[in-house]
C-alpha cells in the first residue's frame, strides 16, 4: 500500500510531500500536467534563449519561508538573487517611490513620511524571521511572539486606504497603494493592508529575489529533496475521480477547493462540501511575456534597477483600478505588475535582448485581450517602450486556468482574499486543512497562510495530517 498520495505537484504540494517522506512514509505525487512545479515552472515563452517565469516570479515569502529553510535547497541547485533594487514605483510626475531592502533605506528616501513609515513597518520588518513562524502558520495557534503578532494584526486588520491616509506624501502612499494591490482587492475594504504587510515585512528585511535560472529551481530542488527522502513524482496524471487513486494512508489534495469536491464528490460531508461550494474566486491576471531591445526604457531611472515594478501611478488610480475589477469592468487603465527577473538573474537574457513579464488585474474570467492596455500602461511611464518589443506572448485569464485548474478564471490567488478566506482559507473552522474524510486533506494555496511558492500551506497541512495519523494509529 501507498502509504501517502500528494495530488498536484505545485510548491505546496510538493512541501506536504518533503514532510511526510521525511517522516517515513512512502509518497506518491500525482502531477495533472507534463511537468512538475504548477505556479512555480519556467521556460521559453518569446523568442529562444529567453527565460521566463509561467506563474511566480518574485520570492520574498518563500525565501524567507521556515519550512523551506529547513530543507537546505542550495544543495538541490536553489540560489536566490537579488535586483539592485527590490520594487520601484513610478508616479505621473516623473518622480518614482522606491522600495529598499531596508526599512532604513526606504524611510530615508521616503521624506517627510520616513519617520511614520519607520514607525509603521520597521518592527515587522526588523524582527521578520521571529515573526514569519507565527505568521506562517494557520491562525489557532499559540504564537511565539504575542506581542508582535497582536502589533502586525492590528495593522493588518486595517483597510489599505487607512494606512495610506497617514502618510503626507503622494509618494509614500503610491508605494504602498502598489504593495497592498497584490491582494487584488478593493483597497478601502478592511485586511487589504494584510497582504501588503505580508510582503512589505520580508522585502525590508532581505528584498524581493527572484530563483536564478527560473523559479521551476524551487520546484525542482523540492523534488530532489523529496527524491531524497525516497519519495516519487508521476507527471501526466490527471486525478478526475477519488476512485482513480491507489489506496493509502494520507493523501493530500494540491487543489482548488472546488477541485477536491470534483474528485470527492459525495464522499465529502455535506458541510465542507458545502463550504468548498461557498469559496469564492477572485479577480483574474492577464499576463504578457514580452521580448524587449535592451530592456524597458522607464523615465525614472531608479526604475529601471527595481526587479519589481508597480505601474500603478497615485494611490487614488490604484485603488479605482481596483474597485473596477471589483466591479466586473475592466478598467481603461489597470494596475499593471512589470518583472524585470533578468536584472537579477542575467542569465534569462540573450545578448540585450531581455525577457520582461507584465500582468495586469482584470475581472474574473475576463474574455477580452489586455495586452494593448498592459502595453500602453507601462509607456506612460517609459515612452519609447513598444518600439523595443521584438516578441510577445499573451496568457489571458482562461489559458492560465486551463494550464493549471487551480487558478480558475485566472485567479492567480486560489481564492478571493476576502478576510475569512485569507485566514481560514475554505472553512470557518479550527483546521482548514482537514476535508472532513480521514486522512485526507486539502494542501493548496488556498489554505493559510495563502498564496506564494513557500510551500507552508503544504508543510502546515502536512504536519497536522502526521498528528492524525499517529492518533489514528494510536487509536484500536
Ligand atoms: C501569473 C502569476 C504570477 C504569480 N506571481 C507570483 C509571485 O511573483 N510570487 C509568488 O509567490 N506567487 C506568485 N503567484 C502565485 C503562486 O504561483 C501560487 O500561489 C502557488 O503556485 C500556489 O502553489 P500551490 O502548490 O498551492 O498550487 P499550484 O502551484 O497551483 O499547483 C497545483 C498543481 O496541481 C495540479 N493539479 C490540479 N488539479 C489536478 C488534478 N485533478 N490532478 C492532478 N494534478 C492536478 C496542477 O497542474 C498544478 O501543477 C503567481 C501566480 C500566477 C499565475
Amino acid at each position: 500500500m501507498a502509504e501517502a498520495i500528494v495530488v498536484g505537484s505545485g510548491p505546496n504540494g510538493l512541501a506536504a510531500a518533503v514532510v511526510l517522506a521525511r517522516a517515513g512514509l512512502k509518497v506518491t505525487v500525482l502531477e495533472a500536467a507534463g511537468e512538475i512545479g504548477g505556479g512555480a515552472r519556467s521556460g521559453e515563452a518569446t523568442l529562444p534563449g529567453l527565460l521566463y517565469d509561467h506563474c511566480a516570479a518574485v520570492h520574498p515569502i518563500a525565501a524567507g519561508s521556515p519550512f523551506l529553510g529547513t530543507l537546505d535547497l542550495e544543495r538541490y541547485g536553489l540560489r536566490w538573487r537579488h535586483a539592485p533594487l527590490p520594487c520601484a514605483h513610478p508616479l505621473p510626475s516623473g518622480d518614482a517611490a522606491v522600495l529598499h531592502r531596508s526599512v532604513e533605506a526606504t524611510a530615508a528616501a521616503l521624506g517627510v513620511d520616513g519617520p511614520r513609515w519607520r514607525a509603521l513597518f520597521g518592527p515587522s520588518a526588523d524582527h521578520y524571521p521571529a515573526l514569519a513562524g507565527d505568521l506562517l502558520r494557520p491562525v489557532p495557534h499559540l504564537p511565539r511572539r504575542p506581542l508582535r503578532l497582536a502589533q502586525f494584526g492590528a495593522l493588518a486588520a486595517l483597510p489599505a486606504s487607512t494606512v495610506a491616509g497617514l502618510f503626507r506624501t503622494g509618494r509614500a502612499r503610491a508605494l504602498f497603494g502598489g504593495v497592498a494591490a497584490h491582494a487584488i482587492r478593493p483597497l478601502d475594504h478592511v485586511f487589504t493592508s494584510a497582504i501588503a504587510l505580508g510582503l512589505l515585512s520580508p522585502v525590508q528585511h532581505d528584498g524581493w529575489p527572484v530563483a536564478e535560472g527560473g523559479s521551476g529551481r524551487i520546484a525542482a530542488a523540492l523534488a530532489a529533496a523529496l527524491t531524497d527522502f525516497g519519495g516519487a513524482v508521476e507527471t501526466g496524471v490527471h486525478i478526475r475521480d477519488a476512485a482513480e487513486l491507489p489506496p493509502s494512508a494520507i493523501t493530500m489534495y494540491d487543489l482548488a477547493p472546488a477541485g477536491v469536491a470534483a474528485v470527492l464528490g459525495d464522499r465529502l460531508p455535506s458541510p465542507v462540501a458545502r463550504a468548498y461550494q461557498r469559496f469564492r474566486n477572485g479577480p483574474a491576471v492577464y499576463k504578457v511575456d514580452l521580448a524587449v531591445a535592451e530592456g524597458i526604457p522607464w523615465r525614472n531611472p531608479e526604475v529601471a534597477e527595481a526587479g519589481t515594478v508597480h505601474v500603478g501611478g497615485s494611490f487614488a488610480q490604484t485603488a479605482a483600478s481596483l474597485r473596477t475589477v471589483h466591479n466586473g469592468r475592466m478598467p481603461a487603465k489597470p494596475f499593471v505588475l512589470v518583472g524585470q527577473q533578468y536584472l537579477a538573474d542575467p542569465t534569462r537574457s540573450h545578448g540585450n535582448i531581455h525577457p520582461v513579464s507584465a500582468y495586469a488585474h482584470v475581472p474574473h474570467a475576463y474574455p477580452g485581450d489586455a495586452t494593448d492596455a498592459i502595453i500602453a500602461r507601462i509607456e506612460e511611464f517609459a515612452p519609447g517602450f513598444r518600439d523595443r518589443i521584438l516578441a510577445i506572448s499573451a496568457d489571458s485569464p482562461a489559458d492560465l486556468a486551463n494550464d493549471n485548474p487551480n487558478f480558475i478564471g485566472g485567479d492567480i490567488l486560489t481564492g478571493a482574499k476576502t478576510p475569512s478566506q485569507l485566514l481560514l482559507g475554505p472553512r470557518l473552522v479550527g483546521n482548514p486543512y482537514r476535508t472532513g474524510i480521514p486522512g485526507s486533506y486539502l494542501c493548496s494555496a488556498a489554505t493559510p497562510p495563502g498564496p506564494g511558492a513557500h510551500g507552508m500551506c503544504g508543510a502546515n497541512a502536512a504536519a497536522f495530517a502526521l498528528r492524525d495519523l499517529r492518533r489514528r494509529r494510536r487509536s484500536p
